[in-house]
């Protein structure tokens, strides 16, 4: 009998603990664990998550923006954490929270200067952050003599260590590139710390680069959709537990005759006999229209059960034509079963957009025993 009575998103603690150890087992016992938990720990619930990483042993923790980090230190995270995508609008807040910045641009690296040397501080945490492919956001290897001019000038900032990004760490044809990527960072890195006189904590991996790509474990690793259950590829899935279950219930059950249509815009128009069930979950929970039309399905008494017609804003409608079921009984949207990497790869996504949607709205069930 189940215990579902609305829409929640159950997370699951031990889960998150044997996903920890797994990646863990995957890198040298000298490596650092710096866990991802930007995006509310991709959807979940970030303090919860950090609180139990912290917890467990992760060295170290990343989120996206300063407002992340400021809402885990204020809730009495004390592990270092660095800020990967920092705008200078929130330096001095960043700094009050003792927050550690990537500088991934002359502009970045100088305002960040400008604004520590203003608040008095020294040998200040910073982290510099090299586009070795993705061109996305970070310094060339060629601003290594700029990055070493601008040191010169100060002591406030004390570079605790270089990162980049890799950009198709999942995909194995792209195994060239990504070794380009690795010796392009392993270059930058070697040259900026002959210059600095010191060696600082050197990361590029992400989840896939840890399954992937031993030589560009270094000295820690990032990991954040790994940790959440997800490793980019059915073997790695397999070893790993989905922390995050999507639940909710049969609010209502319709019969719709031949002809009879269904939803907004009556996007499904039923052809024959067709049973229908409502859930209470939408599109404001993170249920994006893309689902609709039959391009996602819930889960009910163990059978798929196609979303009809268009996503509402709070509620789906799914066939239930063939499922003996009833109002009350629960609806699985995403768990260990069907995990969201399958949901979302049948709409045309990836977990990671589907985990990361899921919306304040939706209440959080933490379960902390197996
Ligand atoms: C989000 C992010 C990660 C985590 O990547 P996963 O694939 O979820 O492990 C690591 N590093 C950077 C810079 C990121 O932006």
């Amino acid at each position: 009998m189940s215990n579902t009575k609305e829409t929640v998103l159950e997370i699951n603690l031990p889960h998150l603990t044997h996903n920890f150890n797994y990646l863990k087992s995957k890198v040298k016992s000298s490596v650092k664990i710096l866990a991802v938990v930007k995006a509310s720990g991709y959807g979940s619930d970030a303090v919860v998550m950090a609180k139990h990483l912290e917890k467990i042993g992760a060295d170290y923790f990343a989120v996206a923006y300063t407002s992340e980090g400021i809402l885990l230190r204020e809730a009495g995270i004390k592990t270092p954490i660095l800020v990967l995508h920092p705008q200078p609008v929130n330096f001095q807040k960043l700094v009050e929270y003792q927050l550690e910045p990537s500088l991934y641009s002359s502009r970045t690296l100088e305002e960040f200067i400008a604004t520590i040397t203003s608040l008095n501080q020294k040998n200040f945490p910073v982290h510099i952050k090299f586009n070795s492919g993705l061109n996305r956001i970070g310094f060339s290897e060629n601003d290594v003599d700029h990055i070493t001019e601008q040191l010169r000038k100060t002591d406030t900032i004390k570079i605790a260590s270089l990162l980049s990004h890799l950009a198709a760490s999942e995909d194995h044809n792209e195994r060239e590139f990504t070794l380009r990527q690795i010796n392009s960072f392993k270059k930058a890195a070697k040259q900026l710390s002959a210059k600095l006189g010191y060696t600082p904590i050197l990361h590029q991996s992400n989840t896939s680069g840890i399954l992937n790509y031993p030589e560009a474990h270094f000295d820690m690793v990032r990991t954040g959709i790994g940790l959440y259950g997800y490793g980019n590829e059915a073997k790695f899935d397999n070893e790993l537990k989905p922390v995050a279950a999507l639940k909710s219930v049969i609010s209502q059950i319709h019969e719709l005759k031949p002809g009879e249509s269904l939803g907004y815009n009556r996007a499904f128009k039923a052809a024959v006999f067709t049973k229908t069930a409502t859930i209470p979950i939408g599109h404001a929970d993170g249920i994006s229209r893309q689902y609709g039309n039959k391009k996602g399905f819930v889960t009910i008494k163990n059978k798929p059960a196609n979303i009809l017609g268009n996503v509402c804003m709070d509620m789906i409608m799914v066939d239930i034509t063939d499922i003996d079921c009833h109002e009350g009984d629960e609806v699985i949207i995403f768990d260990e079963t069907t995990s969201a990497s399958k949901i979302a790869e049948q709409s045309g996504t990836i977990s990671y957009e589907l985990l990361t949607a899921i919306s304040p709205r939706v209440k959080r069930v933490i379960i902390d025993k197996n």
